[in-house]
């Protein structure tokens, strides 16, 4: 590549659509982390992407690991994914009324998390978990909810609380327009640490109805359950009738077949789902014990509903991806066994060219989960993933960009495998990565 070429990414089409895009759409993008704040560059804008490609709207090519943010374990545009949704489109785009469709996903979802003896489909992530606090606390009568600082799960008013993913980037610990009145039955305490959540819940267990959690923390760069962590918890919050949430949105279907509760044989009341059970269209789920979902409207006195939930060209994308899973599976090519295999091999070439290049470094991963940390403080929970240095992350960011590969533009975001990162994709990412590391 001509150094001509390097100062190409982002191109001048991107450059160009993203001035005006900042005079139409605020900020220039549609969700705040894409705008590329926090590592010193104008954002590439996407023209199209196949397997783990990408390539902008100025024909350069990169190796994605950004996947949607989740959704493409099977890589983008699969064959068996675009032909259901065609084959969905040829029936129409939305129906306002029930499909078989959706009882098809919602069985193959349960087939996947047995925990989840009644599903309710949704549009979103955001959606799932506004549903399933609104839900816990009609079920259990209380207010409160305990979050984890650095946590992210959607921007949903009550939980935009010490949030992590976009809201960490652009270093903020809430949202403007939240009251304080929303926000006081909030209750927040550190990832990873059992102690605190059972101190609080012996001083004011009788008032909270849940404790939402990612198992495996996604949304301050990737940190994993201590050992011990989600069963306390689960113990913890079981001796006071809190409900335990599993927000599942970014490890599910991902850190194992059953996701983070199959990974660590923890089992939560509600779980949380988005990203992959859409293939890349939007749908998001929650779901759990038979006896609280049956307080879900129309059964039930909770309220919850939604025009394009269950859209049968999303609910068609959901199931072939889950059904590729599934078939992969059965036939003797396990794809979490692939996954956790091809980020072993990303994570031993990372630490190697970051130990030779001499720098404070961790690599958390679960997975296909990864996060390269800029800092030599371990990294267990949102303080110490806040020790990181952010310029040197933006640095390295850049030159990987440069190099044709396209990594999460943010310290505190995980990023994504897929099945078809392979060998020579794997190759080029950890010589990119050297290059800019200097
Ligand atoms: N929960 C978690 C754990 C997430 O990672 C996200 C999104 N990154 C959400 C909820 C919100 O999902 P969505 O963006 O689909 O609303």
């Amino acid at each position: 590549m001509s150094p001509a070429d390097r100062a190409l990414r982002p191109g001048p089409k991107s450059r160009e659509l993203f001035a005006e895009a900042q005079k139409i759409i605020p900020g220039g993008v549609n969700s705040p982390v894409r705008a590329f704040g926090s590592v010193g560059c104008a954002p590439f804008f996407v023209d199209r992407a196949e397997g783990c490609r990408l390539w902008d709207v100025d024909g350069n090519e990169y190796i994605d690991y950004i996947g949607s943010w989740g959704p493409m374990i099977l890589g983008h545009n699969h064959p068996k994914v675009k032909a259901a949704v065609a084959a969905a489109l040829e029936k129409g785009t939305s129906f306002g009324a029930a499909t078989a469709g959706e009882v098809e996903l919602a069985r193959e979802i349960q087939g996947f998390y047995p925990s989840l003896e009644m599903v309710r489909l949704v549009s979103s992530g955001t959606e799932a978990t506004m549903s399933a606090i609104r839900l816990a606390r009609g079920a259990t009568k209380r207010a409160g909810i305990i979050k984890c600082d650095g946590c992210y799960h959607g921007h949903v008013d009550s939980l935009l609380v010490a949030a992590g993913s976009g809201a960490a980037t652009l270093g903020i610990a809430g949202s403007a327009g939240v009251p304080d009145s929303v926000i006081s039955e909030t209750h927040v305490v550190p990832f990873n640490d059992a102690a605190a959540v059972k101190a609080l819940l012996e001083e004011r267990g009788s008032e909270i109805a849940c404790m939402i959690v990612e198992p495996v923390a996604g949304n301050m760069g990737t940190v994993a359950p201590r050992d011990g962590y989600l069963e306390e918890l689960r113990a913890i919050t079981k001796q006071h009738g809190v409900l335990l949430i599993f927000d599942e949105v970014m490890c599910g279907f991902r850190v194992a077949r059953g996701g983070a509760q199959e990974r660590y044989g923890v089992t939560p009341d509600l779980t949380t789902l988005g990203k992959i059970v859409g293939g890349g269209l939007p749908v998001g789920a929650y779901g759990g014990r038979r006896d609280l979902m049956e307080q879900v409207a129309p059964i039930g006195p909770v309220y919850q509903a939604g025009t394009l939930s269950g859209n049968p060209l999303a609910v068609a994308a959901g199931l072939a991806t889950l059904r590729e899973l599934k078939s992969e599976a059965e036939a003797g090519r396990n794809p979490w066994a692939r996954l956790e295999k091809s980020g072993a091999m990303l994570e031993a070439g990372l630490r190697e060219a970051a130990t030779r290049a001499g720098i404070d470094f961790q690599i958390n991963r679960v997975g296909s989960m990864i996060t390269f940390f800029f800092t030599k403080t371990p990294v267990f929970d949102f303080t110490t993933a806040k020790t990181c240095d952010t310029e040197k992350f933006g640095t390295w960011f850049r030159g990987l960009m440069q190099a044709g590969v396209a990594w999460p533009p943010s310290q505190f975001e995980a990023a994504f495998v897929g099945l078809e990162h392979g060998e020579s994709e794997r190759n080029r990412t950890v010589d990119s990565a050297r290059a800019a590391l200097g």
